[in-house]
């Protein structure tokens, strides 16, 4: 696990009331609250372990930091101030039930200023209830609102999807600013361990037989829990034991509803298919056999690869098929040409309508979820490298070679490795495919998307 400072730091502001310290513990939840009693301010900051489904960050409330005895000006103490130099995006907090009130305007302003970046919220939305003051809020200048019920955990969906990107561009940042504490202390010390559930969610097009398999899954299953507090309406969650591995089924609007009262809601959106894949780790994706590996198939299946995530693909209706040999081929074909990129995901074919076969996609789930979660040594990578640089070395750019020196893996989930380079900018995409292939046969990462960082100088662990 990693350590808490190393973790996205989230900021929660805005004026008195507003459910600063609501949404503080609703994104921290049962999560013991650290309290940081820094001597010499007024009132302590409140810091805590947020999550928001598999996204993590630091998050720290300044409810009771405002100095009320004095002006307006004086309102965002300077240990706000300070809290908002140290954060790595602020949330914004207003009462969209109220009017946007001049302390509003003033945080606004202030905010506005600075650097760090800024997601204005809009609180006590509950029942559409604050559909009125949105429109004030846009007059603040700080972009689209984002409506949530911190009360009643509504918006929580549309609040990850805004905080994924600084938690992408962190964990970035930090792979190449700190190398020194990375890869090394990874090798010799705790590997990045995932200890929670494993998260599975089923996409696909709409009568290909998702709430059917759904259905056949959560009947099968014993449940542990019901639906998961903190992501409701957004996203429900039900959690099994499958083999002694606790297995999250996580679906976002409709699906799982479906399924349960069988009744025929409007099919899942574009968007609702997107969500549901970043709240997972692993992504089932449920084609028809009858109708084969169509374009809008494909289209989820690269948006489960770029998003990072490992990639199941479940073929159904196997049952309707008569020339199995050949529908099977004509999927292999299509995915080799179309997603070359990620080689060997499983394909595992069922019929969810009778229960043939379905045995085997949990197994499935499983493996390519460990697949997901693999490090490789910093030591192992090296030899790797050499042996690579060897057979093939990195082609002249401009009359020079490009000297890869160094390679680790400062990520997993999915698998993330930094190449060294000299002008690592110059290295073509075909030498990376290159490493990719190879990474895939030496340390068996076959169907799960890998990540290749480049960057630029020597092994940063010399000195
Ligand atoms: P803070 O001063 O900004 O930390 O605000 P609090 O978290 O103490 O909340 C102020 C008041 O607003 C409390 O009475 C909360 O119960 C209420 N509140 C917080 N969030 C919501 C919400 O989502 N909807 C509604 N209706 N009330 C809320
Ligand atoms: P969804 O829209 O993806 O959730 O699809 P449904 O689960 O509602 O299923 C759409 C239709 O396909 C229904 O008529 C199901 O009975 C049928 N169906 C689902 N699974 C199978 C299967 O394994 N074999 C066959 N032959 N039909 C299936």
């Amino acid at each position: 696990m990693r350590e808490r400072g190393s973790l996205l730091r989230v900021l929660i502001c805005g004026r008195p009331n507003v459910g600063k310290s609501t949404l503080f513990n609703r994104l921290v939840g049962k999560r013991l609250a650290i309290v940081d009693d820094t001597p010499g301010v007024t009132r302590d900051v409140r810091e805590g372990e947020g999550r928001i489904a598999d996204l993590a960050f630091t998050v720290i409330d300044t409810a009771g930091l405002e100095d009320t005895s004095r002006g307006i000006e004086a309102r965002m103490s300077a240990r706000t101030e300070e809290a908002i130099e140290h954060a790595d995006v602020a949330l914004f907090l207003i009462d969209a039930r109220a009017s946007v009130t001049p302390l509003d305007e003033h945080f606004a302003g202030l905010l506005r200023r600075r650097k760090t970046p800024v997601l204005l919220v809009a609180n006590k939305c509950e029942g559409r209830a604050g559909a009125g003051g949105l429109g004030e809020a846009y007059a603040l200048g700080l972009g689209d609102p984002i409506p949530v019920s911190a009360e009643h955990g509504e918006g929580m969906g549309e609040l990850y999807d805004a905080l994924r990107p600084f938690a992408d561009d962190h964990d970035a940042i930090r792979e190449g600013e700190k190398p020194e504490t990375d890869g090394i202390a990874e090798d010799d010390g705790e590997p990045d361990v995932y200890t929670g559930p494993l998260q599975f969610a089923i996409v696909g097009r709409p009568n290909v037989g998702k709430s059917t398999l759904v259905n056949r899954l959560l009947g099968t299953e014993r449940m542990l829990t019901g639906p998961e507090a903190g992501i409701t309406r957004d996203a429900i969650a039900s959690d099994w034991d499958y083999k002694g591995r606790a297995i999250r089924l996580v679906d976002t609007a409709g699906l799982r509803r479906k399924a349960r009262v069988d009744e025929k809601v409007e099919s899942l959106s574009a968007g609702d298919t997107l969500r549901s894949i970043r709240f997972a780790q692993v992504v089932g994706l449920v084609i028809d056999a009858t109708d084969g590996l169509e374009k809008q198939d494909l289209t989820i299946a690269r948006n489960v690869i770029d998003e990072g995530r490992a990639l199941v693909l479940i073929v159904n209706k196997w049952d309707a098929v008569d020339d199995r040999a050949r529908a099977l081929g004509a999927i292999e074909d299509r995915l080799m040409t179309s997603l070359p990129q990620v080689r060997g995901f499983p394909v595992v074919t069922l019929s969810a309508k009778t229960g043939r076969g379905i045995e085997r996609l949990m197994p499935a789930v499983v493996d390519i979820f460990d697949i997901w979660n693999a490090h490789v040594p910093t030591a192992r990578l090296n030899r790797f490298l050499e042996s690579m640089l060897e057979s093939h070395p990195p082609p002249l750019v401009g009359g020079r070679r490009i000297k890869i020196r160094y390679m680790t893996q400062p990520k997993t989930r999915p698998p993330t490795f930094a190449v060294f380079a000299n002008r690592a900018d110059k290295l073509p995409e075909s030498y990376v495919r290159y490493l990719i292939n190879g990474l895939r046969d030496a340390f068996g990462l076959d169907g799960v998307p890998i990540r290749i960082l480049l960057r630029k100088g020597k092994n940063p662990y010399v000195n």
